[in-house]
């Protein structure tokens, strides 16, 4: 499960981040993840609280995570027609051609923290 080390280099750039502020606990964390990521939501919740059973990051209790999902999206470089891909690489549905190029859905970021 390679969300368990995703998680912990999150945890970490927050923390480093919200120690540079002088805040002593995470309240929030809000990450951006597309459908075509490689990162399971479902798998990011069950690290994100495995780090919180153990404290770390300056995380407690009361610290939450929030994840927003990106919906993939394509675009074919050949006749411009935009649609829904399930894979990174997919054939244009109108063309019929392997020209497809993803325009949103492999986005992993933290869009967001909130502490104290
Ligand atoms: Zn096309």
């Amino acid at each position: 499960m390679h969300e368990m080390a995703l998680m912990g280099d999150i945890l970490q750039l927050v923390e480093k981040d919200a120690r540079s502020r002088n805040m002593h606990q995470i309240e929030k964390i809000e990450l951006i993840v597309g459908d075509l990521s490689n990162a399971l939501p479902d798998a990011l919740e069950m690290a994100f609280d495995v780090f919180r059973a153990r404290g770390l990051a300056l995380l407690s209790e009361q610290s939450r995570l929030v994840i927003r999902k990106e919906a993939a999206r394509a675009k074919c470089t050949v006749c411009g027609f935009e649609y829904k891909p399930d894979t990174r690489l997919s054939i244009c549905p109108e063309c019929k051609l392997p020209s497809g190029i993803l325009t949103a859905g492999e986005t992993f970021k933290v869009q967001s923290y909130e502490g104290s």
